[in-house]
């Protein structure tokens, strides 16, 4: 069941580029798409299949092997890789291109682009971001992670959680502390820089995360690591504005991939509907339940065009904060609500372990704290809306 959404955005080629983009999906990735969960792995064939058909660097500089497409062609991609209907493969990838390696492609030297985002835009090389700690989620002026100057060299010592693709990730980009006294707070002295997993004091703990489970979340801890000066991201103590502006990118990839991904559950339970009999009739004839899909579909064209819009503000706006923060709030909200009506209308099959409803649930709960708690998007909406005009 869908709707045929309006072409104001997408041009043939953007068209031509999403049935190749479908097509290698469901014939390459959804079919181990459970296993990867199970296993808690995409594997490195996969990212190098990934790369092989560009999908790692659309926008990404062609300096650094990417294709420096428009921004639709992500937004084609990122919707794509939600109607496979599995978060942990869908964030592994989004996190990777979006998330991680968007700060080199912005704000990285020439040297750390060669190093790290050329081999990640050819899937040799596995991205992470490093931002979230035991005592700093939403509130960023809590991040304590330290990096102290010792002979030409930063030594990196604290704590990281939550971390998506940590378990298989080849380097974190990640925030620390680069100047201030011990135990300084805010955001003047946050910085960005390359933490390379085979680094000396580097460990990596699996976390259960119940959600997204391909991606390999896991929990980091840093003792000691030595860094290169050379691998911090742009000029030392911008990491809090290079966060703000990259957060953009990553809530608008939410979004996108979560309109994506209500899609396919809405067409997964149309189907599940229409084969469930009941009282001589098939539960996708009754008028309750039709109307209910009808709303659902309704509520899911109008935060895909909210979507869509804040895309096409970003393209030209990369801090176009209020559009952004409004399409991941209702866009994750959104495939919340759908994948928990979905679920309801699955009768108990939508409540047995392992399924891929289930599945769909976990996954879309988490995409409404993940990159920013929705209660901290509205905080952002109504500042911009009524305190900033
Ligand atoms: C699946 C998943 C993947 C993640 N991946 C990464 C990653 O790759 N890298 C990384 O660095 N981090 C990652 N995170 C961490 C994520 O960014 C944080 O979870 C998020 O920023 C919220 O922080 P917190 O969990 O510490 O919650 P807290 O900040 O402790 O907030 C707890 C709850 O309080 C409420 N709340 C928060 N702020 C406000 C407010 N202003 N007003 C009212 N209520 C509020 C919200 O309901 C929120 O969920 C991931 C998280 C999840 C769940």
């Amino acid at each position: 069941m869908t709707v045929d959404s309006s072409q104001v955005y997408f041009s043939a080629e953007h068209e031509a580029f999403r049935r190749s983009v479908r097509a290698f999906l469901d014939e390459q990735i959804a079919p181990h798409a459970a296993d990867w969960d199970r296993n808690r792995e995409v594997p490195r064939w996969a990212w190098l299949a990934f790369a092989a058909d560009g999908l790692l660097g659309l926008n990404h500089p062609r300096s650094a092997g990417g294709a420096e497409k428009d921004f639709f062609h992500s937004v084609v991609f990122l919707e794509e890789l939600g109607r496979t209907g599995f978060g942990g493969v869908r964030f592994a990838v989004a996190l990777h291109s979006y998330m991680a390696t968007s700060y080199l492609a912005s704000g990285g030297s020439s040297d750390l682009r060669r190093r790290y985002l050329a081999p990640a835009v050819a899937g040799k090389k596995i991205a992470a971001l490093a931002i979230t700690e035991p005592q700093a989620g939403s509130d960023l002026t809590g991040l304590a992670a330290t990096a102290r100057e010792e002979g030409g060299l930063l030594i990196v010592d604290g704590e990281k959680r939550f971390i998506v693709n940590g378990g298989f990730a080849d380097f974190f980009v990640t925030a620390v502390r680069t100047d201030g006294p011990p135990g300084s707070t805010g955001h003047s002295n946050l910085s960005l820089c390359v933490i390379d997993r085979a680094s000396d004091g580097v460990r990596i703990v699996p976390n259960d995360c119940v959600s997204w489970r391909a991606c390999a979340m896991a929990d980091l801890s840093f003792g000691g690591v030595r860094v290169p000066e050379a691998n911090v991201i742009g000029r030392r103590n911008s990491g809090f504005t290079q966060i703000m502006k990259n957060m953009q990118l990553e809530r608008l990839a939410a979004s996108i991939t979560a309109i994506g991904d209500a899609a396919h559950c809405l067409d997964l339970t149309w189907r599940f509907l229409s084969r469930r009999e009941m009282f001589s009739t098939t539960l996708a004839a009754k008028q309750v339940v039709r109307h209910q899909m009808a709303e659902l579909l309704t509520e899911l064209e109008a935060a895909r065009q909210l979507v869509y819009h804040a895309a096409w503000r970003y393209a030209r706006d990369p801090l176009s904060i209020t559009e952004c923060s409004m399409a991941k709030l209702k866009a994750t909200e959104l495939a919340r609500i759908v994948a928990e009506e979905c679920q309801h209308l699955h009768g108990a099959e939508g409540f047995r372990e392992g399924s891929h409803i289930v599945r769909i649930v976990q996954d879309a709960q988490a995409a409404t704290v993940a990159g920013g708690a929705s209660e901290v998007m509205r905080d952002i909406i109504a500042r911009s809306g009524y305190e900033e005009r």
